[in-house]
């Protein structure tokens, strides 16, 4: 019988996870457990507007207010990491020496920042992934005249963005030939290069040598491979994250890239989950680094251990914000492959447009910007399993409301 439940990790998918178990009628004990001081914080605005704020307005950045972990009746221990899983014992082991027992215990560890080896360890050097990590930006940015990013993925595009608006000089670096490469449509790149590049932000693409420049043990600046010279007050490595397994791993858990999930997110090891940004689904493609991600699989657990019914698999979606541009996008971009087709479609409001991706014939992902319309037809047509033809998504006049609630579509097998 299950008593006590603990959760490793106290951020999106920990503390939603808490939430649904009570939502489903859980009555024993549950304990979250983070190695972040402090109330949890919510990440997408680390850097965003969080970056623009200042610590007297963090409170509005609180992932639950206080209140909620009496109502939840939820045990938050903060600033301790948990240092060992023991299986056999059903313990984890604490860095402060206090040992707990868990019937059940879900890892939702996230993920770390990948770092950059060349300027491992020097000063002026920053990730974001942590509210620590934003908290240290936010004061860095105080006093500076430049930055350097390096990674022009979305959360260095987002950084880029806020350090633009509090009036800094910004380049973004990226080894890529086009910005977002690994998760976005050429045309979805295309459009925040021009964005950026209209803010006055200066993009250099396809730069795979950049040198570090320090002196006396803190970053200085970047030489780019054209041997251009760029003086910079701090620099900041966005260039990925790497599931924080390390746990999982020493456990014995199976691994992947991410703890390795079945569908109910149960790992390898007995009365062990895994979910959030450190799991991998059994027969996914990659792991999902997003909100709703975190969401859907603390709810999937949580089904399993009350055995409730398990929700469905859920169509993964993402947005970001840069300047006054809000990107929505649904479905997984496809990136890397000979047969992607893509169609662009226009809006109705001014500037609007969303990117329709194919796989083959498949619809596979739809982003769009400043054209929340075509992001939840595009999501309905993806849940639904039905595809437009290209030319039809492209053409604003083809009737995708009626198309994509099935009435006309087509529907896919063996999704
Ligand atoms: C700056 C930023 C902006 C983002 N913007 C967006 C966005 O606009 N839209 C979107 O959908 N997603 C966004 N994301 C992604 C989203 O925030 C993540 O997908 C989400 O936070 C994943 O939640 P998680 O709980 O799985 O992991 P995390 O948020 O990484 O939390 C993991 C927690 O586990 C704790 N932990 C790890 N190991 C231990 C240990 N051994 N002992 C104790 N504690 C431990 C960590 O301290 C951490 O608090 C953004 C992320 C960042 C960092």
């Amino acid at each position: 019988m299950t008593q006590h439940i603990v959760i490793i990790g106290a951020s999106h998918a920990g503390i939603s996870c808490a939430e649904q178990l009570r939502n489903l009628g859980f009555s024993g004990a549950i304990t979250l457990v983070d190695r972040q001081v402090g109330a949890p914080l919510e990440r997408p605005p680390l850097s965003k507007s969080f970056l623009g704020s200042t610590p007297e307005k963090d409170e509005k950045f609180l992932l639950r207010r206080p209140e909620w972990y009496d109502r939840f009746q939820v045990t938050m221990i903060d600033g301790v990491a948990v240092d060992r899983i023991e299986p056999e014992t059903h313990q984890i082991g604490l860095a402060d020496g206090q040992s707990l027992n868990y019937d059940k215990l879900i890892l939702a560890t996230g993920a770390i920042p990948r770092t950059l080896p060349p300027a491992a360890g020097l000063g002026n050097v920053h990730v974001l992934r942590n509210p620590d990590d934003a908290a240290a930006l936010r004061r860095a940015m105080q006093t500076a005249a430049t930055a350097v990013v390096i990674g022009g993925g979305y959360i260095g595009l987002e950084a880029a963005a806020s350090f633009r608006k509090a009036g800094l000089n910004v380049h973004v670096v990226e080894a890529a030939d086009r910005l977002l490469a690994r998760v976005a449509s050429p045309d979805i790149s295309a459009f925040f290069l021009g964005l950026h590049q209209r803010h006055g932000v200066k993009i250099h693409t396809g730069m795979t040598g950049t040198k570090i420049d320090h002196k006396d043990g803190i970053f200085t600046g970047i030489t780019l491979d054209t041997g251009q010279q760029i003086s910079a007050d701090f620099l900041v490595v966005g260039i990925g994250v790497a599931p924080e397994s390390v746990l999982a791993d020493a456990a014995g858990a199976a691994i992947g890239n991410g703890i390795l999930v079945d569908r109910q997110m149960r790992s390898t090891i007995d009365d062990v989950y895994a979910i959030g940004d450190v799991a991998l689904i059994e027969g996914a493609v990659l792991r999902i680094e997003s909100v709703h991600n975190a969401q859907d699989t603390a709810a999937r657990a949580a089904a399993d251990i009350t055995k409730t019914p398990m929700p469905d698999m859920a169509v993964p979606w993402f947005w970001s914000e840069q300047y006054d541009v809000r990107l929505q996008s649904a479905g997984i971009v496809p990136v890397g492959k000979d047969d992607l087709r893509y169609a662009v479609r226009l809006g109705k409001r001014e500037g609007g447009m969303s990117v329709w991706s194919y796989d083959q014939d498949r619809l596979v992902a739809v982003e769009a910007v400043h054209d929340p319309a075509a992001y939840m037809l595009g999501k309905k047509c993806l849940e639904n399993n039905v595809s437009p033809a290209p030319s039809d998504a492209a053409d604003s006049a083809f009737d995708l409301k009626t198309f994509a609630t099935g009435a006309s579509g087509v529907q896919q097998d063996g999704v």
